[in-house]
């Protein structure tokens, strides 16, 4: 059946993208060129790699599975520009890929389990990256794109605006992968933003302790480490009666700039 891959992962997250069309249409949205230095996260069966490699950029591919990177070395292992990285998105520090004085473009269909988990890990990495287009489960984007006073919008919201420019580029249906996913998918596009962050450790702590109880106020939530926090968020114009939904990321980096003293 064409939905059912009796050898693909769950665990890993593998859906693999069988229809030539979307493949196509991610690879316009990112363009790879000679010259570039392209880092794909889970190559798979090589969907997106192909062409990557045709485009004549310098392309790592970073596949956890230890059964499909002989594949991956045998179909593009004799391509000078093509390199293999066996290996842990959550554990691969992107810096030390080499990439000659160069930013690195970032292309993925993200394994789902931990597609936030890696994009988390991206935020130190804004100085290095060029750019990414990253497939998601559609209802991921939906949170990281979710204006203030919606109830999507959430702790991830705020930390992808703080780092990137985020662009919801098209959806994916789940008849575009085998296995079929239960649920819709969505491209994106990140382009990272000069530092609107000081204090990437304590907009974090901050951000997160806002967050905490999401039906809570925002001076429920942080009166408990901050005991002034009431008066504090008033002076700068924040009715601490607001859920930490509603704030826009300047108020978020107001709260910061206010708490930071008593973090
Ligand atoms: N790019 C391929 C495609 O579009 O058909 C595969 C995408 S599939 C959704 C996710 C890929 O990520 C799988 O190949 C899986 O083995 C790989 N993967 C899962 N966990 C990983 C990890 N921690 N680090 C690197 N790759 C991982």
């Amino acid at each position: 059946m064409r939905t059912k891959d009796p050898f693909a992962k769950r665990s890993l997250g593998q859906n693999f993208l069988i229809d030539p069309k979307v493949i196509v249409r991610i690879l316009d949205s990112f363009r790879s060129k000679e010259g570039d230095v392209v880092l794909e996260i889970g190559p798979g069966r090589g969907a997106l790699t192909e062409k990557l490699v045709e485009s004549g950029a310098q392309i790592y591919a970073l596949e956890f599975d230890r059964d499909l990177a002989p594949l991956l070395q045998t179909r593009f292992g004799n391509n000078k520009n093509f390199t293999l990285v066996e290996g842990d998105a959550l554990k691969l520090d992107l810096a030390s890929l080499e990439r000659g004085g160069r930013k690195l473009r970032l292309i993925a269909n993200l394994p789902y389990n931990i597609s936030t988990a890696i994009l988390q890990r991206l935020f130190s990495s804004v100085e290095i990256l060029e750019d990414c287009v990253l497939m998601f489960q559609r209802e991921v984007v939906e949170r990281l794109t979710a204006n203030p006073g919606t109830s999507e919008r959430g702790y991830l919201t705020v930390l992808i605006e703080a780092h990137f420019s985020i662009e919801w580029l098209f959806d994916v249906p789940p008849s575009a992968f085998r296995p079929a996913p239960k649920v819709w998918s969505s491209v994106v596009r990140l382009i990272p933003k000069i530092r609107a962050v000081e204090n990437e450790e304590l907009f974090r702590l901050v951000v997160g302790r806002g967050f905490a109880q999401k039906r809570k106020t925002i001076l429920n939530n942080l009166k408990l480490w901050y005991p002034n926090a009431g008066n504090l968020l008033q002076t700068i114009g924040i009715d601490p009666i607001r859920r930490a939904e509603t704030l826009s990321l300047d108020e978020w980096i107001s709260v910061v700039d206010i708490l930071a003293p008593r973090a």
